[in-house]
C-alpha cells in the first residue's frame, strides 16, 4: 500500500521511525543492534512502554516479506530481554502490533509496543 511517502535506500523520507532510526530525531533509546532499535514511547501508556522497530522499513507487519520474518523473531528475543530488565518480566507486560486504520496505526513503520508495569485491564 502506498502511504504516500517519497523512499530512498533507507526507507521513506518522511517516516518518522527511520528518522528515529537514523538519529535524526532523538529518543530515549532501550536497546539497539545492527537490525533492531527499542526506545521508550513518547506518550507512555503504562510505566513501561518501548517500542521495537525493525531499522529496515516496513509500513506495516503485512509487509514484511515472507522470507524476512527472522527480524521477528529476533524482536520477540528483544522484547524478553527488555521485559526482564525493566522488571516486568514475571509481573506481565502486553505485547501489540496495531495494523492499519482498525487498530488504529498511526506510525507506519512496523512497531512492537511492549507495555507493562500496572493492571492492564481488558484488550479491547
Ligand atoms: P501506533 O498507534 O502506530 O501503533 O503507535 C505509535 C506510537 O508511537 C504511539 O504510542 C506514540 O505515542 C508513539 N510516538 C509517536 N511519535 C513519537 C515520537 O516522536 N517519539 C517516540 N518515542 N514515540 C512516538
Ligand atoms: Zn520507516
Amino acid at each position: 500500500m502506498d502511504h504516500g511517502l517519497r523512499t530512498t535506500d533507507c526507507g521513506p523520507v518522511d517516516c518518522l521511525f527511520c528518522k528515529i532510526i537514523k538519529g535524526q530525531i532523538p529518543c530515549e533509546k532501550v536497546c539497539e543492534d545492527n537490525e533492531i532499535l527499542a526506545f521508550k514511547d513518547i506518550n507512555p501508556k503504562g510505566p513501561v512502554h518501548v517500542l521495537v522497530v525493525p531499522k529496515k522499513h516496513y509500513a506495516t507487519l503485512n509487509d514484511i516479506p515472507d522470507g524476512e520474518l527472522a527480524v521477528v523473531s529476533k524482536i520477540h528475543r528483544a522484547v524478553k530481554k527488555i521485559a526482564r530488565e525493566q522488571g516486568v518480566a514475571e509481573t506481565g507486560y502486553r505485547t501489540l502490533i496495531n495494523t492499519h486504520k482498525d487498530a488504529g496505526q498511526e506510525v507506519f513503520h512496523v512497531h512492537w509496543h511492549l507495555i507493562g508495569g500496572k493492571k492492564l485491564g481488558p484488550m479491547a
